[in-house]
């Protein structure tokens, strides 16, 4: 496995990190031999967050002892000052540690965000305190917003930034990379599956990896999902023409319809549960049928309520036909509850 320098930190992680949220699904003793079984084979970059449950705990317990060998990324979600600084000593603390190498403030999605945490009594003057007391080496930022992450790396107080990018989202290819890359910060690519909806890891590493700065972070959740990307990466990057129009092909099927579950599009005011009615094909894909009309029934059923308003709409960065989608993904759930008996 590669190292690379991240950003201009001093920080050398593996070009592939370990994105922390399978492992709430695994017992401590799974989680340990996923974790353990990557670092063994190279990774040595782990992102987690406080609100994954947790994965904290989990990291903190599997990797005791190899503190040194490891790189941890951690991130809160909170805006405010006290509620940072908790969130950063209940980190430490689940985490085993005394530092953390990178701490995110986690989803800076609107302005509103940005006005809340670089306000006075806000999260980033938190981080800054903890960085000059040595409990954060390194500060970074999440986003799913590219306006939003392109503003954030031009004010200059953060080492990274954590975005979105895969084949189907590559919006950051143009602008935000070449802009990280330039003014030296550290570019972590969240979701390389495109939050599950791109079940080929070959092409989604393939796509990747001409990004040589950038750093993705792919879920594990088993010591099999570990050694198919690393063997993966063992080899020289070839991208062939069969993988690009398999590419184009995912493109073509999921583009206008492909939800980033960002939640821009949220509060529904009817009550409808937008996200999840958005990704029931995909649930559909990654279980069964007859599985996912039980575990999307609540989302299903709230589909009723949207009377088409439009509201979310103009809210979804990427015009997303919403109420028509999900009233689709309505008509196709209603057909696999009768074809399981419901
Ligand atoms: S269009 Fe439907 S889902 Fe969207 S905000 Fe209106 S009622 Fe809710
Ligand atoms: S529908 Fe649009 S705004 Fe809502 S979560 Fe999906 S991509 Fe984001």
């Amino acid at each position: 496995m590669q190292m690379k320098q991240l950003g201009k930190t001093e920080l050398q992680v593996s070009e592939i990190g370990f994105g922390a949220i399978p492992i709430i699904r695994l017992e401590q003793q799974q989680a340990t031999a996923v974790l353990r079984h990557a670092l063994e084979r190279g990774i040595n970059f782990f992102d987690t967050a406080n609100a994954y449950r947790d994965s904290e705990e989990k990291i903190g317990r599997a990797l005791k002892g190899e503190r040194d060998k490891i790189v941890i990324a951690s991130k809160s979600l909170l805006r405010d000052a006290k509620g940072v600084r908790e969130h950063l000593e209940r980190s430490l603390q689940m985490l085993g540690t005394d530092y953390i190498d990178l701490y995110q403030l986690h989803q800076i999605a609107q302005e509103k965000d940005w006005q809340a945490v670089s306000a006075p009594g806000g999260a980033l003057e938190e981080i800054i305190r903890a960085r000059d007391a040595g409990k954060i080496r390194y500060l970074g930022v999440t986003s799913h917003s590219l306006p939003m992450a392109i503003k954030l790396v031009r004010t200059g107080l953060f080492s990274t930034i954590q975005f979105p990018f895969n084949f189907i989202e590559e919006g950051a290819a143009l602008e935000l990379i070449p802009l990280a890359e330039q003014l030296g910060m550290g570019f972590i690519a969240m979701k390389p599956f495109g939050g599950g909806a791109i079940d080929n890891a070959a092409v989604a590493f393939k796509f990747l990896r001409q990004y040589p700065t950038c750093i993705p972070i792919p879920g594990f959740e088993s010591t099999a999902q570990v050694d198919e990307v690393v063997d993966f990466y063992a080899a020289p990057n070839q991208v062939e023409a069969a993988d690009l129009d398999l590419m184009e092909d995912y493109r073509q099927e999921l583009g206008k319809r492909f939800c980033r579950r960002c939640e821009y599009c949220l509060p529904c005011p009817n009550g409808v549960l937008i996200t999840p009615a958005m990704g029931y094909k995909i649930v559909v894909n990654r279980m069964s049928p007859a599985v996912a009309v039980d575990f999307c029934q609540g989302p299903m059923e709230s589909v009723a309520n949207c009377n088409a308003c439009g509201i979310c709409i103009d809210r979804c960065p990427y015009d997303l036909q919403i109420p028509e989608i999900i009233k689709g993904h309505q008509q196709l759930y209603l057909e696999h509850c009768r074809a399981a008996g419901r």
